[in-house]
C-alpha cells in the first residue's frame, strides 16, 4: 500500500505528456560507421556510411558512398529513381547507351526511375557522393551485371592521359619513386576513406604553403580545386597561414595561386 502511494505520488509529479509525441532524431557527426560495400554489386574499394535509414511508413534513405580511384557500382536501376550529390573528388556516371559523364564535387545527378546506369570514381581520383533513394515496396535498387574494365574505360583513359605526373617528373631518374608515388601515395593513401579527398587536399596545400614548396604547391592547388575546394577557400587558407607559417611563405604561395587560378574557370 505504501509503495502504491509512493508510485502514485511520483506519477502525479511528472509533467503531463502528450500521447506518442515523436522525438527529434539527430545522428551526430562522428557517431556513424562506414562499411565495405558488397563485392557482388561493386568493383574496387567502396565504403558506405548510411546517413538515414527509413523507419515506419517512410521510404527514403540517404547514404554517403566513397569510391577509391577506379571503383564503381555494377549496372543497376532504381524503381523510383535516385539523386546523387557529389561531395568530394572526381567521378563518373553513365546511363546505358549514353556517354560517360565526368562529375565533380558540387554536381548533382538525378537518375529517373528504371534507368539502367552505373556511378563511381574516376580512374585516377577518388569520389564521394551522397545517394538519396526512395524504395518501392521495400526495394530501392535492382542490381545487374558488373561494369567491365572495357565499359569503364579505365585502360583507354590511362592511355589517353599518358604517363602520370610522377612518371613525367621522376620516371627517367627514379622510376621506383615514380611508381611508389602513383601506387602508394595516390593509389592508396589518398584513396583511403578516413579523410575525404577535399580534406586531404586542404591539409596537403597547407603543409606545402607552410614549408614554402611552390613547385609541389602548384599541382596540389590544382588538385585541391578538383577535389572540391573553392578559390575563395584556398585564398582564405593563404591568409590564415600567413599568421602561422610566416608572411613570406604566404606571399610566395599567393603567386602560385594566381598562376593556378588563371588556368581555371
Ligand atoms: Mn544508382
Amino acid at each position: 500500500m505504501k509503495h502504491f502511494a509512493a508510485a502514485a505520488l511520483a506519477l502525479s509529479m511528472l509533467p503531463p505528456v502528450a500521447a506518442a509525441e515523436p522525438e527529434l532524431q539527430i545522428s551526430w557527426a562522428g557517431t556513424r560507421t562506414a562499411n565495405s560495400a558488397p563485392a557482388q554489386n561493386f568493383t574496387g574499394s567502396v565504403r558506405v556510411e548510411m546517413l538515414y535509414t527509413p523507419a515506419g511508413p517512410e521510404r527514403t534513405s540517404a547514404g554517403s558512398v566513397s569510391f577509391a580511384a577506379g571503383a564503381r557500382t555494377a549496372w543497376h536501376t532504381h524503381p523510383l529513381g535516385q539523386t546523387l550529390i557529389v561531395t568530394a573528388g572526381v567521378g563518373r556516371v553513365q546511363r546505358l547507351g549514353g556517354p560517360i559523364e565526368e562529375i565533380k564535387a558540387g554536381d548533382v545527378v538525378h537518375i529517373p526511375p528504371g534507368m539502367k546506369h552505373w556511378h563511381g570514381a574516376a580512374p585516377t581520383s577518388a569520389m564521394t557522393h551522397i545517394a538519396i533513394t526512395e524504395a518501392l515496396d521495400g526495394k530501392a535498387v535492382d542490381w545487374l551485371e558488373q561494369v567491365s574494365d572495357a565499359q569503364y574505360g579505365a585502360s583507354q583513359a590511362a592511355a589517353a592521359a599518358g604517363p602520370s605526373q610522377a612518371q613525367r617528373l621522376l620516371g627517367d631518374v627514379a622510376p621506383k619513386l615514380a611508381q611508389l608515388t602513383d601506387d602508394v601515395l595516390f593509389g592508396d593513401v589518398w584513396a583511403r576513406p578516413g579523410l575525404s579527398p577535399r580534406d586531404r587536399s586542404l591539409i596537403t596545400v597547407s603543409a606545402l604553403i607552410a614549408m614554402n614548396r611552390p613547385d609541389q604547391l602548384r599541382s596540389h592547388m590544382s588538385r585541391a580545386l578538383d577535389n572540391g575546394l573553392s578559390k575563395d577557400e584556398l585564398a582564405e587558407a593563404l591568409t590564415h597561414l600567413a599568421f602561422y607559417a610566416g608572411w613570406p611563405n604566404a606571399v610566395t604561395a599567393t603567386g602560385v595561386a594566381r598562376e593556378v587560378f588563371a588556368t581555371r574557370p
